[in-house]
């Protein structure tokens, strides 16, 4: 081999580490990242494919660099997995590719909202429901320093803007109904419907 491809690496994936995850409580998960200055490096692209044997490994649909502890406007997003019909759904929830995020942003696009339940690698064994805008313009650079821009809907929304969060300093339980937080023992026993209806109303949130 000459160098590594992209698709040897993903091919691989199973060989590359994954990285240990920063939980709440470590400041660099309060910080505003830093730009990425638009350098494609070994470095970078080793990180990246961390990143990813992170999120597969965890398992879960995200992980921004901050997780990992770097202080870095990078993200790595992908919701591959198979969810029953009726959540698919309630929660607009479609297949999303890897998506590898640099410098991204995001803004509503409409009214439109959603409440559902989301959780974070980064504050493990509970989940918050969260109101957030259902459709969003989502822009980022990818490793080539294009920008790219997609407008996204539902569930890979959700993602992209509790990915982006991260980048700000923001964790999903600032933004969340407060008095909806559940273990997630209990929220697996009691409120995992398609809808976070039934919870809002027992919960009074
Ligand atoms: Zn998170």
């Amino acid at each position: 081999m000459m160098h590594m491809s992209s698709e040897l690496n993903e091919t691989h994936d199973d060989a590359v580490q994954p990285l240990p995850l920063v939980h709440v409580g470590d400041p660099v998960l309060r910080q505003v990242c830093n730009d990425w200055d638009g350098n494609d490096t070994p470095e970078l692209r080793e990180l990246i494919d961390r990143m990813v044997a992170t999120m597969h490994d965890a398992p879960g649909v995200g992980v921004a660099a901050p997780q990992v502890g770097v202080n870095l406007r990078l993200a790595v997003l992908e919701d591959m997995y198979d969810v029953p019909e009726s959540f698919a759904q309630a929660r607009e929830r479609e297949k999303l590719e890897l998506m590898v995020i640099l410098n991204p942003s995001y803004e509503p696009i409409g009214n439109r909202t959603a409440t559902h339940y989301e959780g974070c690698l980064s504050m493990p064994g509970y989940t918050a429901a969260v109101e957030r805008p259902a459709d969003i313009r989502a822009t980022w650079l990818g490793l080539d320093g294009q920008q790219h821009t997609r407008e996204l809907s539902g569930w890979q929304a959700r993602i992209f803007q509790h990915e982006t969060d991260h980048l700000a300093g923001i964790i999903y339980i600032d933004k969340a109904h407060i008095r909806s937080i559940c273990t997630d023992e209990n929220y697996a026993h009691m409120w995992a419907a398609p809808t976070a209806d039934e919870a809002r109303e027992a919960l009074h949130f």
